[in-house]
């Protein structure tokens, strides 16, 4: 099963919001008994277990309880560490949907074998989320190997659980303590937040004003500062509380110095890869753009670099008070730069100026419907009627002789809003409708400052709907 079949299931899974239970992620590498854990936990043998890496599996998630706590267990198939000790892109997806859509992850690892340096690789990759994760030592199926089972406290975690998947003991401690995790997990863990941290980059070709704004709203608000562990020595981020939130103002350190580099090509590179860098880590960008020049050709690239990372995005128009007006100015403004880049449609627009402070506060309220925009998720049932209504509103134009039929639909992700259209002859589904389609979207949802994303997949008739060799057309991407 490839990762994005993988990402779609989990995504489907998610969908499943009649119930709203949490998430356990099985993650570790293979051969280390996850599958057969998984069916020792879910009570079925129906999974299918060899003994080589690449097991099959026939189901990926599963419901179960323990002591009348529900929950659902989702077997990632293994974080697979490639030659060497590298782990490649496609392992870090398996950790990226572990992480970003488990309420709790256990760690698996293999007693019989000992401690192996791709078990600290996982680790590490795993730790950089906030999520609990839980150590099991798999394959412990006697004494001896129980202690040794303790030799994996050097992978830094509070405790190892040692367990025989195979014959079961340890694992109603395992649970015990699993479901211990669930319960201290906040009452609407798993579901995607309004409330909660937001993280902006302040992104802007030099001289905009970025580090003017900074010092703006780090003067206003009262800041902490915090190293970044694990980037570039020098980033430093800032924190600060707006409308009740907590807003982390990425790589301020950069922006401060930005304005001290000489200009130049050498610089602007500079400046581009630490842009790229500090998206990265952001929920929203604040694109700032010079009001008394107006929309240039290198702020076009900083905004390409935004919705490339698929964050959110808010730009603002500073130093508005260099810039005489009358009632008419705004709009004048905002119609001219809406035409000179339709594809940043979605973007609210805010004038401030960083130097005086007018409005300047207005921008972290931007940024916080962005970024909540950013991760709403709409429910699969309600999704496919959207969908259906637009097909029949509109049919898919096409361009050769086979005619698209499209079939259902699900939100892949979030953040941001990604949605995938599942359609025979997807390849034949015209641009236009995807516009069209997220035009349906945008009109029913407050999705003011996200980028939403749109790939209709070939699902055909001989594959039927449980799997399929997936097709992607189009990359969402600028509209
Ligand atoms: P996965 O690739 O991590 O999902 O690992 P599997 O569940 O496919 O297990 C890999 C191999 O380890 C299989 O041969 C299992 O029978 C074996 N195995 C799994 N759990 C245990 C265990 O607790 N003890 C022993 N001795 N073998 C186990
Ligand atoms: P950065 O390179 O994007 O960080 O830009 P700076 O914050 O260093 O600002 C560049 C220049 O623009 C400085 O001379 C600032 O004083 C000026 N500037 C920044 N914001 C404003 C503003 O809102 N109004 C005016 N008039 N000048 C501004």
């Amino acid at each position: 099963m490839s990762d994005s079949e993988l990402l779609e299931s989990v995504a489907t899974s998610l969908e499943e919001e009649r119930v709203r239970l949490p998430l356990v992620a099985l993650v570790g590498r293979p051969n280390v008994g996850k599958s057969t854990l998984f069916n020792r936990i879910v009570g079925h043998r129906r999974a299918v277990v060899e003994d080589r890496a690449g097991t099959t599996r026939d189901r990926l998630i599963a419901e179960a309880d323990w002591n009348g706590k529900r929950f659902r267990l989702v077997d990632t198939g293994g974080i697979q560490p490639a030659h060497g000790n590298v782990i490649d892109v496609a392992v870090q997806d398996q950790a990226r949907i572990a992480v970003a859509s488990a309420d709790v992850i256990l760690l698996i690892v293999d007693a019989a074998s000992g401690p192996n340096p791709a078990d600290a690789e996982v680790a590490q990759l795993l730790r950089r989320s906030s999520k609990p994760i839980i150590l099991v030592a798999n394959k412990a199926d006697n004494i001896d190997r129980e202690r040794a089972a303790h030799e994996f406290s050097a992978l830094g975690f509070d405790r190892v659980h040692p367990v025989s998947a195979q014959h079961g003991s340890g694992t109603g401690d395992l649970l015990d303590v699993l479901v211990e995790q669930l319960r201290a997990l906040p009452e609407d863990a798993g579901e995607l937040r309004a409330e909660g941290e937001v993280t902006v980059a302040i992104v802007g070709r030099p001289n905009v004003g970025k580090s003017s704004l900074l010092n703006r709203l780090t003067g206003i608000e009262r800041t902490v500062v915090s190293d970044v562990p694990g980037t570039t020595r020098d980033a430093i981020d800032e924190s600060l509380e707006h409308a009740g939130r907590h807003i982390t103002l990425v790589d301020t350190a950069g922006i401060r110095k930005r304005g001290k580099i000489a200009a130049g090509p050498a610089a602007e590179k500079w400046s581009t890869v630490r842009t790229i860098q500090a998206l990265e880590r952001a929920d929203v960008a604040l694109l700032l753009i010079d009001a008394s020049t107006g929309l240039q050709a290198q702020d076009l690239h900083v905004a390409g670099s935004v919705i490339e990372a698929g964050k959110g995005l808010v730009i603002v128009l500073n130093k508005w008070d260099l810039i005489e007006k009358d009632g008419f100015t705004f709009d004048a403004l905002e119609a001219k730069i809406r035409a000179q880049a339709p594809f940043l449609d979605f973007a609210p627009l805010v004038s401030i100026s960083a130097t005086t402070g007018l409005r300047a506060t207005k921008v972290l309220d931007a940024a916080i419907a962005a970024a909540d925009a950013c991760r709403l998720r709409i429910p699969t049932g309600v999704l496919n009627r959207l969908v259906a209504d637009a097909v029949a509103r509109q049919e898919p134009a096409h361009g050769g002789s086979k005619r698209p039929k499209i079939l259902y639909a699900a939100q892949a992700q979030t953040p941001p809003p990604t949605f995938v259209v599942f359609a025979r002859n997807a390849l034949q589904v015209h641009f236009s409708w995807q516009r069209f389609l997220e035009n349906q979207i945008r009109e029913r949802y407050p999705l003011t400052g996200a980028p939403i994303k749109i790939i209709v997949r070939e699902r055909s008739a001989e594959e039927g709907h449980a799997r399929g060799r997936t097709r992607t057309k189009a990359t969402g991407g600028p509209r």
